[in-house]
């Protein structure tokens, strides 16, 4: 049976060494925290979101990106100071401009295909992550963002995701909670929500039911090809130790680029810092206030999900 050592242990990993086990194969996961999902999958927006596959390689991005430089509120902010690592990557996002259309519907295409996974492992493995099926309402503020989602939606919809476009009002309905002036919304009704260090951590006790090794607080320190296997240098409290495998996937999230490297191979992710916070909705009237449906406000990139 083929050995594979799996680099990570976010929702990356987890669903990684998860597949690889139901093919059969010999799987060890390293993780350098105590459980899974205590990185970027400890706790996101919560948005199963098929529809938001559309990838960022627009022009409008580049535009919006220089304006929200001048701003003290961007949505995101790019920090000026040159890296080879930072111009390495923003030259990679801006060679891929041309292929937008395309690459939008294929990660459209790859986001179904995601969740009907997703849904069908959480199913069989009993896993219970608070999915909610409500779908996920985007809200637009003015024409321009609006129009430029009625082309997204063409794209999608190309990929196998239908949704449709929605009236103030109509939004109104879906959501009670929305206040403020709207210029309209599209509505994915198949999208949904869900807690996304539960569920990785559900899959990962799934895994091991299913044999993969899971080796928690293990660093991974060094990856090296060796004798046409791969050796992984990984610590822990009592010190390091060596491991073997026949392959690796690296998943160490903004780490895996340079673990990639030391085994000649490139995987250009750039970090971005990003928040979520979760509240207790304690009284009722804060939860009467908080919206059920789940909202994604382009313009700010602000996501709320139940
Ligand atoms: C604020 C915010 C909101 C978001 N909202 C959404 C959302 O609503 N919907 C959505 O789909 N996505 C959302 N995302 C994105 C999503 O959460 C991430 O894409 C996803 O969690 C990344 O998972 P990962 O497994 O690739 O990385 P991570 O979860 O970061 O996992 C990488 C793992 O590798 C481990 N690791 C690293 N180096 C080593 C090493 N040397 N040895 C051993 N282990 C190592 C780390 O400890 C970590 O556990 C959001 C992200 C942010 C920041």
């Amino acid at each position: 049976m083929k050995t594979i050592a799996v680099i990570g242990g976010g929702i990356t990993g987890v669903t990684t060494a998860y597949a690889l086990a139901r093919r059969g194969l010999s799987v060890t996961l390293f993780e350098k925290n105590r459980y899974a999902a205590m990185e970027t999958s400890f706790a996101n927006g919560g948005q199963l979101s098929a529809s938001n596959a559309e990838v960022w390689n627009h022009p409008s991005t580049l535009l919006k990106g220089l304006k929200w430089m001048l701003r003290n509120d961007a949505p995101l902010l790019v920090n000026p100071k040159p890296s080879w690592h930072k111009i390495s990557w923003f030259a990679e996002f801006i060679s891929h401009l041309p292929h937008y259309e395309r690459n939008t519907i294929e990660t459209a295409r790859l986001a179904v295909a995601a969740r009907e996974h997703l849904f069908a492992w959480a199913e069989e493995e009993g896993i219970d992550f608070d999915l909610k099926k409500q779908g996920i309402l985007h809200i637009y503020r003015d024409k321009a963002g609006f129009d430029h989602a009625g082309r997204v939606s063409e794209l999608l919809a190309r990929g196998g995701l239908p949704r449709r476009a929605v009236t103030p009002s109509e939004m109104k309905a879906i959501e009670p909670t929305l206040a403020g002036q709207y210029h309209g919304g599209y509505y994915t009704e198949s999208d949904s929500t869900g807690d996304i260090h539960k569920f990785t951590n559900g899959l990962a006790r799934a895994a091991e039911r299913r044999g993969v090794r899971t080796l928690f607080g293990q660093d991974v320190q060094g990856v090296k090809v060796h004798g046409g296997g791969i050796r992984v240098t990984a610590s822990d409290a009592s010190g390091l130790a060596q491991h073997d495998f026949d392959g690796v996937v690296v998943c160490a999230g903004t780490a895996s680029r340079q673990i990639a490297a030391s085994l000649g191979d490139r995987i250009n992710i750039y970090p971005v810092k990003g928040y979520s916070i979760t509240v207790n909705l304690r009284d009722e009237t804060s939860q009467r206030s908080a919206p059920q449906v789940s909202l994604l406000d382009d313009a700010t990139k602000f996501v709320t999900s139940r």
